[in-house]
């Protein structure tokens, strides 16, 4: 069976166990969106993010790109978050990053991966790689030298969006807006918090970033 059929099959067989558990639920999906959460995570196909949180449609707002890159100059991504906190009036923003990703990992060296968008894309990350690069030397471990970038780039793009204006001016009004940075372990298939923000300066670190 060719992947696109087996896709549309799959579609039906969802649509209907779906149905038969919650039979109001498409009624009610009709009716608009009130999720309480925007998720800004990696494109990476190991990293569903309504699946890993077992999430029903209508409970997160999704915004992916290559690295969980929080993007100040693109439309796509600002309009997505312009949308989520003054329209939607989400609590709470998610920036999920993930162990073994491909797009920090290509952002560990400075060699271009040939593909012009990914390169223009990923310079912010080595950026983050070259800021800290003596911590980052100091890890021998491959793997955890890239799961540490991981997380820095992580720390970064919650700083970089408790930054912007439209955060600021959006959320001043509310109470108890909050920015979450998480890491998800693919070799486990468990996400934990390591950053959150609370407003004016209050970024608290929950674990090292390695
Ligand atoms: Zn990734």
């Amino acid at each position: 069976m060719r992947f696109v059929e087996r896709l549309l099959l799959e579609n039906q067989a969802w649509a209907s166990e779906i149905s038969h558990r919650s039979p109001e639920i498409f009624d009610r999906l009709k009716s608009g969106q009130s999720p309480d959460v925007l998720w800004i995570g990696c494109s990476d196909s190991r990293v569903p993010a309504e699946q890993l949180c077992n999430a029903a449609p209508g409970e997160m707002f999704i915004h992916r790109n290559v690295a969980n890159r929080v993007c100040p100059h693109e439309d796509g991504f600002m309009s997505v978050l312009e949308f989520a906190v003054a329209v939607l009036k989400v609590n709470h923003i998610v920036v999920c990053g993930h162990h073994c990703c491909g797009g920090v990992k290509a952002a560990m060296t400075d060699e271009n991966t040939g593909l012009g968008h990914l390169d223009h894309h990923l310079e912010a990350i080595r950026q983050v790689r070259r800021e800290n690069a003596e911590t980052l030397e100091s890890i021998r471990d491959e793997g955890e030298r890239l799961n540490h970038l991981v997380a820095l780039n992580v720390m970064e793009q919650v700083r970089m969006l408790s930054e912007l204006t439209l955060i600021k001016d959006q959320w001043s009004e509310r109470r108890r807006p909050s920015i979450h940075g998480m890491i998800y372990a693919l070799e486990t298939g468990r996400l934990q918090e390591i950053h959150r923000w609370d407003g004016d300066e209050n970024h608290t670190f929950l674990r090292d970033a390695g």
